[in-house]
Protein backbone atom coordinates (compact mmCIF):
# COMPACT_ATOMS: atom_id res chain seq x y z
CA UNK A 1 0.00 0.00 0.00
CA UNK A 2 1.42 3.09 -0.60
CA UNK A 3 2.38 5.89 1.73
CA UNK A 4 -0.95 8.06 -0.16
CA UNK A 5 -4.12 5.93 0.58
CA UNK A 6 -3.58 5.53 4.58
CA UNK A 7 -3.42 9.71 3.98
CA UNK A 8 -6.30 9.51 1.91
CA UNK A 9 -8.33 7.52 4.49
CA UNK A 10 -10.81 9.65 6.66
CA UNK A 11 -7.99 12.54 6.22
CA UNK A 12 -7.53 15.71 3.76
CA UNK A 13 -5.99 17.03 2.47
CA UNK A 14 -3.70 14.34 1.13
CA UNK A 15 -0.61 15.03 -0.91
CA UNK A 16 -1.19 13.95 -4.43
CA UNK A 17 -0.37 9.97 -5.03
CA UNK A 18 2.22 9.28 -7.51
CA UNK A 19 1.53 6.48 -9.05
CA UNK A 20 3.41 3.70 -11.41
CA UNK A 21 2.37 3.49 -15.09
CA UNK A 22 1.66 -0.38 -14.53
CA UNK A 23 -0.94 0.44 -11.12
CA UNK A 24 -2.77 3.13 -14.18
CA UNK A 25 -2.87 0.23 -16.89
CA UNK A 26 -4.25 -2.86 -14.57
CA UNK A 27 -6.90 0.06 -13.38
CA UNK A 28 -7.79 1.77 -16.72
CA UNK A 29 -8.18 -2.21 -17.90
CA UNK A 30 -10.61 -2.44 -15.95
CA UNK A 31 -12.96 0.31 -17.19
CA UNK A 32 -13.22 -0.41 -20.53
CA UNK A 33 -14.84 2.63 -21.73
CA UNK A 34 -12.31 5.35 -21.16
CA UNK A 35 -11.08 4.05 -24.66
CA UNK A 36 -14.08 6.73 -25.67
CA UNK A 37 -11.68 9.06 -24.68
CA UNK A 38 -9.40 10.50 -27.07
CA UNK A 39 -6.09 9.24 -26.59
CA UNK A 40 -4.24 12.52 -25.40
CA UNK A 41 -7.13 13.13 -23.28
CA UNK A 42 -5.57 10.24 -20.62
CA UNK A 43 -2.81 12.19 -19.10
CA UNK A 44 -5.39 15.59 -18.14
CA UNK A 45 -8.31 12.08 -16.93
CA UNK A 46 -4.86 10.56 -14.59
CA UNK A 47 -3.73 14.31 -13.11
CA UNK A 48 -7.77 15.08 -12.33
CA UNK A 49 -7.94 11.69 -10.55
CA UNK A 50 -4.62 12.29 -8.49
CA UNK A 51 -6.30 15.53 -7.80
CA UNK A 52 -9.82 14.24 -6.73
CA UNK A 53 -8.07 11.88 -4.34
CA UNK A 54 -6.25 14.00 -2.76
CA UNK A 55 -9.30 16.29 -2.12
CA UNK A 56 -11.30 14.08 -0.52
CA UNK A 57 -11.83 12.02 1.93
CA UNK A 58 -12.72 8.20 1.99
CA UNK A 59 -14.31 6.10 4.08
CA UNK A 60 -14.82 2.25 3.86
CA UNK A 61 -17.98 0.90 5.45
CA UNK A 62 -18.42 -1.83 7.27
CA UNK A 63 -15.14 -2.47 8.05
CA UNK A 64 -14.20 -2.65 4.22
CA UNK A 65 -10.82 -2.16 3.48
CA UNK A 66 -9.93 0.30 0.94
CA UNK A 67 -6.56 -0.60 -1.26
CA UNK A 68 -4.58 1.99 -4.03
CA UNK A 69 -6.57 0.26 -6.93
CA UNK A 70 -10.12 0.62 -5.57
CA UNK A 71 -9.56 4.66 -4.85
CA UNK A 72 -8.33 4.88 -8.38
CA UNK A 73 -10.97 3.39 -9.98
CA UNK A 74 -13.38 5.33 -7.99
CA UNK A 75 -11.41 8.40 -8.91
CA UNK A 76 -10.70 7.98 -12.49
CA UNK A 77 -14.86 7.01 -13.02
CA UNK A 78 -15.78 9.85 -10.87
CA UNK A 79 -13.62 12.20 -12.56
CA UNK A 80 -14.76 11.42 -16.19
CA UNK A 81 -17.48 13.49 -16.34
CA UNK A 82 -15.88 16.67 -14.71
CA UNK A 83 -12.70 16.05 -17.25
CA UNK A 84 -13.71 19.05 -19.07
CA UNK A 85 -15.53 20.80 -16.75
CA UNK A 86 -12.85 20.98 -13.76
CA UNK A 87 -12.41 19.54 -10.25
CA UNK A 88 -14.28 22.16 -8.62
CA UNK A 89 -17.76 21.35 -9.70
CA UNK A 90 -16.99 18.77 -7.19
CA UNK A 91 -16.47 21.47 -4.63
CA UNK A 92 -18.41 21.92 -1.62
CA UNK A 93 -18.37 18.71 0.52
CA UNK A 94 -15.53 16.17 0.84
CA UNK A 95 -17.00 12.31 1.66
CA UNK A 96 -17.32 9.46 0.00
CA UNK A 97 -18.14 6.64 1.43
CA UNK A 98 -17.00 3.12 0.34
CA UNK A 99 -19.73 -0.33 0.89
CA UNK A 100 -19.10 -3.89 0.59
CA UNK A 101 -21.77 -3.98 -1.94
CA UNK A 102 -25.26 -3.30 -1.45
CA UNK A 103 -26.48 -1.30 1.23
CA UNK A 104 -29.56 -0.72 3.26
CA UNK A 105 -31.24 2.80 3.77
CA UNK A 106 -33.37 3.43 6.00
CA UNK A 107 -36.91 5.17 4.47
CA UNK A 108 -40.05 6.13 5.91
CA UNK A 109 -43.67 6.73 3.97
CA UNK A 110 -46.89 7.70 5.09
CA UNK A 111 -50.29 6.08 3.21
CA UNK A 112 -53.25 7.69 2.79
CA UNK A 113 -54.45 6.86 6.01
CA UNK A 114 -51.35 8.47 7.92
CA UNK A 115 -49.86 5.22 9.02
CA UNK A 116 -46.01 5.45 8.96
CA UNK A 117 -44.33 3.12 7.11
CA UNK A 118 -40.49 2.28 7.71
CA UNK A 119 -38.94 0.08 5.80
CA UNK A 120 -34.78 -0.50 4.33
CA UNK A 121 -34.52 0.55 0.95
CA UNK A 122 -30.57 -1.84 -0.82
CA UNK A 123 -29.10 0.70 -2.83
CA UNK A 124 -26.39 0.82 -4.80
CA UNK A 125 -25.43 4.19 -4.30
CA UNK A 126 -26.29 7.71 -2.76
CA UNK A 127 -25.43 11.20 -3.19
CA UNK A 128 -25.94 13.63 -0.71
CA UNK A 129 -26.77 17.51 -1.54
CA UNK A 130 -24.07 18.87 0.41
CA UNK A 131 -22.84 15.69 2.00
CA UNK A 132 -20.97 12.51 0.77
CA UNK A 133 -21.18 10.20 -1.63
CA UNK A 134 -22.26 6.80 -0.77
CA UNK A 135 -21.30 3.79 -2.89
CA UNK A 136 -21.19 0.04 -3.43
CA UNK A 137 -18.23 -1.62 -4.66
CA UNK A 138 -18.87 -3.78 -7.45
CA UNK A 139 -15.57 -6.23 -7.80
CA UNK A 140 -16.50 -7.44 -10.86
CA UNK A 141 -14.53 -5.24 -13.91
CA UNK A 142 -16.76 -2.35 -15.49
CA UNK A 143 -18.38 -3.16 -18.64
CA UNK A 144 -18.95 -1.18 -21.40
CA UNK A 145 -22.83 -1.68 -20.53
CA UNK A 146 -24.63 1.41 -19.29
CA UNK A 147 -24.37 0.55 -16.15
CA UNK A 148 -22.20 2.53 -13.71
CA UNK A 149 -23.04 3.48 -10.05
CA UNK A 150 -20.20 5.74 -9.98
CA UNK A 151 -21.13 7.67 -13.10
CA UNK A 152 -24.35 7.97 -11.78
CA UNK A 153 -23.93 9.13 -8.08
CA UNK A 154 -21.23 11.93 -9.42
CA UNK A 155 -23.55 13.18 -12.37
CA UNK A 156 -26.52 14.03 -9.21
CA UNK A 157 -23.92 15.96 -7.63
CA UNK A 158 -23.21 18.05 -11.03
CA UNK A 159 -27.14 18.20 -10.43
CA UNK A 160 -27.25 19.05 -7.15
CA UNK A 161 -25.31 22.47 -7.48
CA UNK A 162 -27.77 24.57 -8.37
CA UNK A 163 -30.50 23.28 -6.23
CA UNK A 164 -32.43 19.44 -5.30
CA UNK A 165 -31.60 17.37 -7.94
CA UNK A 166 -34.03 17.84 -11.16
CA UNK A 167 -32.41 16.93 -14.18
CA UNK A 168 -31.20 20.58 -14.52
CA UNK A 169 -27.46 20.84 -13.53
CA UNK A 170 -25.95 24.41 -13.92
CA UNK A 171 -25.70 25.01 -17.96
CA UNK A 172 -22.88 26.67 -19.45
CA UNK A 173 -22.63 29.57 -21.33
CA UNK A 174 -24.31 29.23 -24.70
CA UNK A 175 -26.80 26.57 -23.75
CA UNK A 176 -30.14 27.35 -23.86
CA UNK A 177 -32.53 26.00 -20.64
CA UNK A 178 -35.27 26.28 -22.56
CA UNK A 179 -33.63 23.89 -25.26
CA UNK A 180 -32.62 21.47 -22.62
CA UNK A 181 -35.67 21.52 -20.91
CA UNK A 182 -37.73 20.79 -24.14
CA UNK A 183 -35.12 17.86 -25.42
CA UNK A 184 -35.38 16.54 -21.94
CA UNK A 185 -38.43 16.26 -21.29
CA UNK A 186 -39.51 14.83 -24.74
CA UNK A 187 -37.15 11.81 -24.07
CA UNK A 188 -38.19 11.58 -20.66
CA UNK A 189 -41.52 11.09 -21.51
CA UNK A 190 -41.01 8.56 -24.58
CA UNK A 191 -38.81 6.46 -22.26
CA UNK A 192 -41.50 6.41 -19.70
CA UNK A 193 -43.92 5.04 -22.09
CA UNK A 194 -41.91 2.64 -23.48
CA UNK A 195 -41.04 1.30 -19.39
CA UNK A 196 -44.51 1.18 -19.25
CA UNK A 197 -45.43 -0.78 -22.32
CA UNK A 198 -42.79 -3.19 -21.01
CA UNK A 199 -40.41 -2.32 -24.06
CA UNK A 200 -36.84 -3.52 -23.41
CA UNK A 201 -35.03 -0.23 -24.40
CA UNK A 202 -31.77 -0.85 -23.31
CA UNK A 203 -31.13 1.35 -20.59
CA UNK A 204 -32.07 0.85 -16.91
CA UNK A 205 -35.50 1.26 -16.09
CA UNK A 206 -34.73 3.29 -12.83
CA UNK A 207 -34.57 6.00 -15.32
CA UNK A 208 -38.57 6.60 -15.36
CA UNK A 209 -38.35 6.66 -11.76
CA UNK A 210 -37.92 11.13 -12.01
CA UNK A 211 -36.19 13.32 -14.01
CA UNK A 212 -33.67 13.44 -11.57
CA UNK A 213 -33.03 9.59 -12.22
CA UNK A 214 -32.99 9.65 -15.95
CA UNK A 215 -30.32 12.28 -16.43
CA UNK A 216 -27.98 10.21 -13.90
CA UNK A 217 -28.80 7.13 -15.70
CA UNK A 218 -28.40 9.33 -19.02
CA UNK A 219 -24.45 10.35 -17.75
CA UNK A 220 -23.92 6.55 -17.03
CA UNK A 221 -24.81 5.73 -20.56
CA UNK A 222 -23.64 8.89 -22.50
CA UNK A 223 -20.07 7.84 -21.34
CA UNK A 224 -20.45 4.10 -21.68
CA UNK A 225 -22.32 3.13 -24.55
CA UNK A 226 -22.77 6.59 -26.13
CA UNK A 227 -23.48 5.26 -29.80
CA UNK A 228 -26.41 4.15 -28.31
CA UNK A 229 -27.56 7.29 -26.76
CA UNK A 230 -27.20 9.14 -29.90
CA UNK A 231 -28.56 6.58 -32.00
CA UNK A 232 -31.69 6.84 -29.77
CA UNK A 233 -31.61 10.00 -28.82
CA UNK A 234 -29.75 12.64 -30.89
CA UNK A 235 -30.80 15.60 -29.43
CA UNK A 236 -30.19 14.08 -25.83
CA UNK A 237 -27.03 13.32 -26.74
CA UNK A 238 -26.25 16.79 -28.36
CA UNK A 239 -26.96 18.28 -25.23
CA UNK A 240 -25.41 16.16 -23.14
CA UNK A 241 -22.39 16.61 -24.90
CA UNK A 242 -22.86 20.41 -24.60
CA UNK A 243 -22.71 19.73 -21.01
CA UNK A 244 -19.74 17.24 -20.50
CA UNK A 245 -17.68 18.89 -23.25
CA UNK A 246 -17.17 15.42 -24.53
CA UNK A 247 -17.94 13.44 -27.58
CA UNK A 248 -17.25 9.34 -27.32
CA UNK A 249 -20.26 8.32 -29.73
CA UNK A 250 -17.64 7.53 -32.52
CA UNK A 251 -14.58 6.32 -30.60
CA UNK A 252 -17.28 4.27 -29.19
CA UNK A 253 -18.81 3.36 -32.55
CA UNK A 254 -15.17 2.58 -34.20
CA UNK A 255 -14.50 0.30 -31.17
CA UNK A 256 -17.59 -1.71 -30.78
CA UNK A 257 -18.82 -2.09 -34.75
CA UNK A 258 -22.41 -2.56 -34.86
CA UNK A 259 -22.49 -5.99 -36.10
CA UNK A 260 -24.38 -9.27 -34.10
CA UNK A 261 -21.61 -10.71 -33.50
CA UNK A 262 -20.11 -7.80 -31.46
CA UNK A 263 -22.27 -7.93 -28.40
CA UNK A 264 -21.45 -5.65 -25.99
ZN1 LIG B 1 -29.91 8.08 -8.59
Amino acid sequence: MFHWITQALGRAPAPLPDVPPETWARVEARLPFLDFLPVQDRPALRDIACRFIASKQFHGAHEMVLDDDMLLEIALQACLPVLKLGLDWYDGWVGVVIYPGDFLVPRQTVDDAGVVHEYAEPLMGEAWSGGPVVLSWQPDAQAADGINVVIHEFAHKLDMRNGEPDGLPPLHEGMSVQRWAQVWSSAYEGFCAEVDAGVDTGIDPYAAESPAEFFAVMSECFFEIPDLVQDTWPGLYGELALFYRQDPAPRARALFPPTPQAPR
